[in-house]
C-alpha cells in the first residue's frame, strides 16, 4: 500500500518571515509522520523554502508551471526554473487558475506535460462548482477534466498525482462528504484504470477545507490517498495534526 500524501497550498500568502517559522516548525513535527508531505509555495519564495527544507523529509512544490519551455512568456515561470530551486511537484489547473486566468482544460494538461517532461510531478486539479453539483454534472465535469489529461499524456498518467477539489468547498469552510468524495474518487480511479496499467500507483488527492477535525475520516476512504489542503495550511499545528491523520 502506498503512503498517504500530504500537500500544502499556501496560495498567495507568506513573506519571509511568517515562512521561516511556518517550515521550521513543520520540519521539527515531520520526522514523527508516516506519509509523504509537501508545500505548495508562491513561486518567489521557492529559493527561501527549499533551503529552510534542505535535508528534511518535507518535499518543495510549486503552484502554477508554464506550459511553454522558455521565451517570450513575462510573468510565466518555467519547469527549468522551478527545477533549479528543487521543486518535486507542481499544481496544475487548480481552480483558482481555471476560474481568474482562464486555463482551459487542453492548457491544463499541456502544463501537466510540461511539468512531466521537466521531472516535475504535477498535481493535476479537477473538480466542479456548485451549479455543475446540482445540475447533476459532477461525474461529467471531472472525467472531462481528467480526460484531457490522459489524451495529452498518454502511458506518463501513471506518473501524476491527482487532486479532487469540488470548487464549492475550496476555502468555504464546507468539506464534501466523506460519502461525496469517495464516490468522486473512485469514478476517477475507474478513469485512471482505464488509461493505464499503473493506475495504483496514482496518489488521488482530496481538497477542500480539509482541517484537523474531518481529516482522518477523508483519508480513511479507499480511494483517498491524500490530501491537498489550503487554509489549514498556513498554521503548523493544523497542517501537522493532519499530517498525524494520513496513516496507510
Ligand atoms: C486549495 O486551495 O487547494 C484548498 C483545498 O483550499 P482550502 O483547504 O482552504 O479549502
Amino acid at each position: 500500500m502506498k503512503k498517504k500524501l500530504i500537500a500544502g497550498n499556501w496560495k498567495m500568502n507568506g513573506s519571509l518571515a511568517s515562512n521561516e517559522a511556518l517550515v521550521q516548525a513543520l520540519v521539527a513535527g515531520a520526522p514523527k509522520a508516516d506519509c509523504l508531505m509537501a508545500v505548495c509555495v508562491p513561486a518567489p519564495y521557492l529559493a527561501q523554502v527549499q533551503k529552510l527544507l534542505a535535508g528534511s523529509v518535507i518535499a518543495l512544490g510549486a503552484q502554477d508551471v508554464s506550459q511553454h519551455e522558455s521565451g517570450a512568456f513575462t510573468g510565466e515561470t518555467s519547469v527549468g526554473m522551478l527545477r533549479e530551486f528543487g521543486a518535486r511537484y507542481c499544481l496544475v489547473g487548480h481552480s483558482e487558475r481555471r476560474q481568474y486566468h482562464g486555463e482551459t482544460d487542453p492548457v491544463v494538461a499541456l502544463k501537466a506535460q510540461r511539468a512531466l517532461a521537466g521531472g516535475v510531478t504535477p498535481i493535476v486539479c479537477v473538480g466542479e462548482t456548485l451549479a455543475e453539483r446540482e445540475a447533476g454534472r459532477t461525474e461529467d465535469v471531472v472525467k472531462r477534466q481528467l480526460a484531457a489529461v490522459i489524451h495529452t499524456n498518454g502511458h506518463c498518467i501513471s506518473e501524476i498525482v491527482v487532486a479532487y477539489e469540488p470548487v464549492w468547498a475550496i476555502g468555504t469552510g464546507k468539506t464534501a462528504t466523506v460519502e461525496q468524495a469517495q464516490q468522486v474518487h473512485a469514478v476517477l480511479r475507474a478513469q485512471l484504470h482505464a488509461a493505464t496499467p499503473h493506475s495504483d500507483r496514482v496518489h488521488i488527492l482530496y481538497g477542500g477545507s480539509m482541517n484537523a477535525a474531518n481529516a482522518a475520516q477523508l483519508l480513511a476512504q479507499a480511494d483517498i490517498d491524500g490530501g491537498l489542503v489550503g487554509g489549514a495550511s498556513l498554521k503548523a499545528p493544523d497542517f501537522l495534526s493532519i499530517i498525524a491523520a494520513a496513516r496507510y
